[in-house]
C-alpha cells in the first residue's frame, strides 16, 4: 500500500523531492496545500509542475479516514465514528468548552482523538478494551481525526486529549510522529500546552515522554488510591504499581515542572469508598496533582455503576477540603455512548470488517 502524503514532514518530504530532482521549496507548496488549504486530491496542487503531480499519485495517497457516522447535535457533545482504510473503525468525541468554566462565549474546542484501534490493557471497565487489541494507528490517521472533525463541524479544534480509544503511549513512535503533525506551525498548529496524553501508566514510557522537549500535558488514569483497589479494575497495575507509578510521576514533575491531573472514575461500590478519597488526597498531594473526578458512565454488557451524586460530592469534597484541587467532572454525552469504545462496538457489532 502507498504511504500517506500525510504522513511526511518536512525532513521526509525533502528527502522524496531530492530523490525526484525537485527543488526543495516544493516541500513548503505540498505541505501548504495539505495542512493549510486542505485539498482531497494531489491534483489540485495547482503550482507544483504536472509531472511532479505525476510521481507523487503514483507513490502516495491523500488517503487517512473518512467519515461514517456522527452522534450528537452541532451546540453538544459529538462524537464522530471514522472508518480506516482496512474497515476497521476509531471514534473521536468533540466537546465544546463549557458556559461554565470558560464562558458563555468561549471558542475553545477539545477534541477526543483515538490512539489505537481496540485496547491491550484490558481495564475491566473500559469498553476499548472488550475486544482487545487490534492495531496502532498511524501518525496521520491519529493527525487525520482533527482534520475531519474540523471539516465536519466547521470548528478550529484548540485542544486535543488522547483518552479517545487505545493506549497512547503503548504506541509511542506514532504518537510522537502525530504530536509533531499537529503541533508544527506548517502542520495543524496547536501548541503542545493544548495536548494532553492519558494514559493507565506505561511507567518506562512516561519516562520517556517526560524527556521530550514539547511542553505536552499528562493525566494519569489513577481510579484506586491503593494497590488492592487499582489492581482489581486495571491489570496494568499488577506489572508497575503505584510506588513505580508515583516515582515516575516524580520525575516528570523534576522534568516538565508542570501539573500533573490524577482522573479517578467514580464506579459504584469498586473504588468510591470515602477511604479511597483520604488516601487519594495523600497521593495527589505527594506530586501536587490536579484531580479529576468522572462519575462512571455505564458500558453495555458490563455490570458497573456510578455512585448517586450526593456521594460523589462527598468523594469530591474530601479531597477540596483537603487542598486538592479537584473537579467532579458533570460529563458530557452520556446519552451517546461518549465512554471511549462504545459507539465502535456497536458498528463493528453491526459492521464487521471482513
Ligand atoms: N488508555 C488511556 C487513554 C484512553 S481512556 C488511559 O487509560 O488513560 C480515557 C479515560 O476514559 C481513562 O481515564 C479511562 O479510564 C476512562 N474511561 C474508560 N471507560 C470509561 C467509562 N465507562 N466511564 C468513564 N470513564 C471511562
Amino acid at each position: 500500500m502507498r504511504p500517506s502524503l500525510f504522513s511526511q514532514t518536512p525532513s521526509d518530504l525533502t528527502s522524496t523531492l531530492e530523490n525526484l530532482g525537485e527543488p526543495s521549496y516544493r516541500g513548503t507548496q505540498i505541505l501548504e496545500w495539505l495542512w493549510q488549504k486542505r485539498v482531497d486530491s494531489i491534483d489540485s496542487m495547482s503550482n507544483l509542475p504536472a509531472s511532479l503531480r505525476a510521481h507523487l499519485e503514483e507513490a502516495f495517497t491523500l488517503q487517512t479516514l473518512t467519515h461514517a457516522k456522527t452522534q450528537g447535535s452541532a451546540d453538544t457533545t459529538r462524537k464522530f465514528l471514522f472508518r480506516l482504510h482496512d474497515g476497521r473503525f476509531v471514534e473521536c468525541v468533540l466537546i465544546p468548552a463549557s458556559p461554565a468554566l470558560y464562558g458563555e462565549r468561549s471558542d475553545r474546542h477539545t477534541l477526543c482523538v483515538s490512539s489505537q484501534v481496540g485496547c491491550a490493557f484490558a481495564c475491566k471497565f473500559c469498553a476499548s478494551g472488550l475486544d482487545g487489541f487490534t492495531r496502532n494507528l498511524t501518525p496521520e490517521e491519529i493527525a487525520g481525526q482533527v482534520l475531519l472533525s474540523e471539516e465536519l463541524s466547521g470548528k478550529k479544534i484548540n485542544n486535543i486529549v488522547f483518552m479517545g480509544m487505545g493506549e497512547p503511549l503503548a504506541n509511542l513512535s506514532h504518537l510522537l510522529k502525530s504530536i509533531e503533525l499537529i503541533t508544527s506551525p506548517w502542520g495543524i498548529g496547536i501548541g503542545a500546552r493544548h495536548l494532553t496524553i492519558s494514559t493507565s501508566g506505561l511507567v518506562p514510557q512516561i519516562r520517556k515522554l517526560a524527556d521530550h522537549p514539547q511542553q505536552i500535558r499528562l493525566a494519569i488514569s489513577l481510579h484506586g488510591a491503593t494497590d488492592e483497589v487499582r489492581e482489581r479494575i486495571m491489570p496494568i497495575n499488577n506489572k508497575w504499581p503505584l510506588s513505580d507509578l508515583f516515582d515516575a510521576l516524580r520525575y516528570w514533575m523534576e522534568k516538565k515542572k508542570q501539573k500533573i491531573t490524577l482522573e479517578y472514575i467514580l464506579i459504584e461500590g469498586v473504588n468510591d469508598e470515602l477511604k479511597q478519597a483520604e488516601l487519594l488526597v495523600k497521593r495527589a498531594r505527594s506530586i501536587r496533582a490536579k484531580v479529576n473526578l468522572i462519575p462512571y458512565n455505564t458500558v453495555e454488557g458490563l455490570s458497573w455503576n456510578r455512585p448517586d451524586d450526593a456521594h460523589c460530592r462527598k468523594f469530591r469534597d474530601i479531597l477540596s477540603g483537603n487542598g486538592v484541587s479537584a473537579t467532579l467532572r458533570l460529563e458530557k454525552g452520556h446519552d451517546i455512548d461518549a465512554a471511549c469504545g462504545q459507539l465502535r462496538l456497536k458498528e463493528e457489532q453491526l459492521n464487521t470488517p471482513e
